[in-house]
């Protein structure tokens, strides 16, 4: 699409503070430097030694080593943009990233959030509010209403009777795998209820809950989008990111084996109709749940996800440089007929933890050899002497391989595993090793309980 000149000038900031660690501010600063913006780190104090600290235009200490006092002090974090003289704030994914008060508070001290407006962020947290902007933009939905439920016992179990056992009980602000519980059958729908409720109050500080049908065997298929603020919205593709344990992504691949144009493409076109309709703005993330042919919305994230590589991979996008761009102002430099889909990718997340009991595992890495080659892409912000600290999230490296066809990334991953070596902490590499063996995760189309199946047979084998 063409820019006017008012377009086009619309590059409003020049230096980016990249509100993240890890990997992820490594690949932002990439995505920035490219792009010719300058960019300030920030660190707490466990990561003063972080190398991508080196190569930014400004790095900052914000706080102590724990995540409440430093990645998610907010004010600590505007205070360094504005020493530094940034213009805007990447949050990257998981701290700030979804929070419509940060983004707030960033507009009003005049920076530009680089993710969608905060009210876009507000709807989208709230899973109730969520499911109802997808229902009216003819976002196909699980079964269940689009309100919280009522007080009163008689109604909640006309509800569940009318959606049917077994059903799920949710919670509106729930996040994180958190906040849910499954009922099978009508004697211990109360006591669900009443369980429910008193996490949600705790956890989430609202006691709101909703109610769905539970889907016994779903695959977890998504759908990426970007969108600018121009009226302008497309899909890139979609991914399947159903190899999970306890809720966390381990194994993600673009696209979802066996998923023909004709069953996806009009659930690609209802996301962008939706983010049309709801004025969103920038990279987002449709997760559905997938079962007998069907479609059913589950969430959306509003930020860059720890799995965008695999898209980037197929779609050949930038989405990071992409995102910033429409931050920027810019309009969306491709249409949805320039998008396409190439070959097939996996991306593996390479975990500091116990390859058995999955513990976290801190301390120096003493060792590290990355794999090379075609089709092979290592995301890390890791290198040899690296202390990786107990602070944080376990995930220190992201192997991404992409091929052909899907049998042949395959064959590339089990290369690019083989080739990577970490020494000093323990790494769910022999884990993932073993995975990548299994003969029904080669077959495909494996569901979200595949992998919890597969630990408990191996554990007793
Ligand atoms: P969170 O925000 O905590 O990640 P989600 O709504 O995305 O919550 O759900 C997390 C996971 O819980 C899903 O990936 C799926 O495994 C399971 N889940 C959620 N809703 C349902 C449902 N209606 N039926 C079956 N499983 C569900």
């Amino acid at each position: 699409m063409l820019e006017t000149p008012e377009q086009s000038a619309a590059g409003r900031f020049d230096t980016v503070l990249i509100a993240n660690r890890g990997e992820i501010a490594v690949r932002i600063q990439h995505a920035c430097r490219e792009l010719g913006l300058k960019t300030v780190a920030i660190c707490s104090e466990a990561d003063r030694e972080a190398p991508y600290g080196s190569t930014a235009d400004r790095f900052l200490c914000i706080g102590p080593s724990s995540a409440a006092k430093s990645y998610l002090n907010q004010d600590a974090i505007l205070l360094a943009a504005r020493l530094a003289g940034a213009g805007a704030i990447h949050p990257g994914y998981g701290f700030l990233s979804e929070n419509a008060a940060f983004a707030d508070a960033a507009e009003k001290a005049g920076l530009t959030f680089i993710g969608p407006t905060s009210s876009s962020i507000a709807t989208m947290g709230d899973k109730i509010s969520a499911k109802r902007a997808m229902m009216a933009a003819g976002v196909p939905c699980v079964p269940g209403p689009d309100t919280a439920l009522p007080d009163d016992p008689d109604t909640i179990e006309r509800i569940a009777l009318e959606i049917g056992y077994p059903v799920i009980i949710k919670a509106a602000g729930g996040g994180g795998g958190r906040g849910m519980r499954v009922v099978p059958k009508a004697d211990v729908l109360h006591e669900a209820i009443a369980l429910t409720r008193e996490e949600a109050r705790k956890a989430f500080g609202s006691p709101s809950l909703y109610m769905e049908k539970f889907l016994e065997h779903p695959r977890h298929i998504e759908i990426q989008v970007i969108c600018d603020d121009h009226g302008n919205a497309v899909w890139l593709g979609h991914r399947d990111c159903s190899m999970q344990r306890r809720h966390q992504k381990v194994v993600e691949e673009a696209p979802a084996a066996g998923i023909v144009p004709d069953i996806i493409q009009p659930v690609g076109m209802a996301c962008v109709q939706a983010c049309l309709q709801i004025g969103y703005r920038g990279v987002g993330t449709f997760e559905f749940l997938y079962e007998d042919g069907a479609f059913y919305f589950i969430e959306m994230n509003t930020r860059l996800q720890v799995e965008h590589p695999v898209t980037e991979m197929t779609s050949g996008v930038d989405i990071v440089q992409a995102q910033i761009r429409v931050a920027q102002g810019h309009v969306l430099d491709l249409n949805q007929g320039d998008v396409t889909c190439e070959g097939h990718s996996f991306e593996c997340r390479i975990n500091a933890e116990d390859p058995d009991s999955f513990l976290p595992s801190a301390g120096v890495v003493t060792h590290l050899a990355l794999p090379t080659g075609p089709g092979i892409r290592v995301d890390t912000h890791i290198h040899a002497g690296y202390k990786v600290s107990p602070y944080y999230d376990s995930l220190i490296a992201k192997l991404i391989v992409h091929a052909p066809t899907r049998a042949e990334a395959m064959a590339r991953m089990r290369e690019a595993l083989a080739g990577t070596e970490v020494e000093g902490i323990s790494t769910n590499i022999p884990f993932l090793r073993a995975l990548f063996e299994d003969g029904a995760f080669a077959q495909g189309e494996t569901d979200i309980h595949y992998l919890e199946q597969w630990l408990k047979l191996r554990r007793a084998a």
